[in-house]
């Protein structure tokens, strides 16, 4: 307990484990914000300092819930998915309101899948520096699952922090493979970004490899933490234990390498507009006969499906 690396040239140092707060949510497991934040709690308690959510993930309330009345320094990184300006601003100040904080400690542009975020979604970004002169936000990021926007914010001078997916199958990886997107991130590391990964188990589909596959993530040269969804204290304990280098007993792997996840899709009342095949990064889904129907193989867990589905069917349980 208690470990911390330096994250690029932001000044924060960081636990290297970093709590993944999206399955807590209602896009996944659904828990209150009190049982959610009293697993964030135990997180907090054991030497993780810096949590993980984005407007899209409806985990403030499980933030707030477990720092409330915590008195160690906590760092909170956001994400909007906005494409305008108003929007973004909106976001931040939710995220605020909804956290009881004056600010951010990281504020990203959520893109998983656009080629040219700073381009494509520039009045955002913009609005993400301005929202940083005010003081809302101390270091601006982009989070992407495509190799070459990695590739290219290495050379930006306004991105301080990158959150690019990576496993050690490629699993969810656009544009490239694992290999070429762990270069990408040695050259953000090495041009002073602060790097954190995603996606190490691709979403829980590498989960009866999590050791091995966790290992590989947190060995990468330039990935300085890993963000990782967690649903229990001792997925928690075990996580801390093998990415701080701690003892720990080898059977809770066992265990916990055996409970995979499963997208599920409530097709009895889907209606086929193909709002979640839209939203999907990684081509999982399609409709067929007027229902949305799921490639599990190549499904990340993501959640963004859940997220853009209009009559609220998709979840991962
Ligand atoms: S099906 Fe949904 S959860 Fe799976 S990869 Fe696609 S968007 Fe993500
Ligand atoms: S977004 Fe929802 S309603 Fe639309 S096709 Fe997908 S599951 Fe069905």
């Amino acid at each position: 307990m208690g470990k911390k690396v330096m994250f690029g040239r932001t000044g924060l140092e960081v636990c290297p484990l970093i709590f993944g707060t999206l399955p807590l949510g209602p896009l996944q497991a659904n828990l209150s914000a009190e049982e959610g934040g009293r697993l964030i709690r135990h997180g907090l308690e054991r030497g993780i300092n810096l949590l993980d959510t984005a407007e899209m993930y409806g985990t403030y309330g499980h933030i707030r819930a477990a720092l409330d009345g915590f008195g160690g320094e906590v760092l909170i990184a956001s994400k909007t998915h906005a494409t305008d300006p108003r929007t973004a601003r909106m976001h931040l100040e939710r995220a605020l309101r909804e956290m009881g904080r004056d600010h951010v400690d990281i504020f990203h542009l959520h893109a998983a899948r656009l080629t040219d975020p700073l381009q494509e979604r520039k009045g955002v970004w913009e609005e993400i520096l301005r929202m940083k002169e005010e003081g809302k936000v101390r270091h601006a990021g982009v989070s992407s699952h495509l190799v070459p926007v990695v590739r290219a914010l290495a050379s930006s001078s306004e991105v301080e922090v990158i959150h690019p997916l990576i496993n050690r199958t490629g699993m969810g990886i656009l544009g490239g493979d694992s290999k070429e997107m762990a270069a990408a991130i040695q050259a953000c590391s090495d041009a002073g970004k602060g790097v954190y990964a995603m996606k190490a188990l691709a979403g829980g589909n590498l989960i009866s490899a999590a050791r091995a596959s966790l290992f590989y993530v947190k060995d990468l040269p330039g990935v300085a933490a890993v963000a990782v969804g967690m649903l229990s204290a001792a997925e928690i304990d075990a996580n801390l234990a093998l990415l701080c280098g701690l003892e720990n007993d080898k059977s809770d792997w066992q265990v916990l390498q055996s409970r995979k996840r499963h997208l599920r899709i409530m097709a009895m009342f889907c209606n086929g507009c193909g709002a979640c095949v839209k939203a999907c990064t990684n081509n999982a889904l399609f409709v067929e006969e007027g229902r949305a129907c799921l490639r599990e193989e190549d499904c990340i867990l993501c959640g963004y499906c859940a997220a853009a589905c209009p009559n609220f069917l998709i979840r991962v349980v």
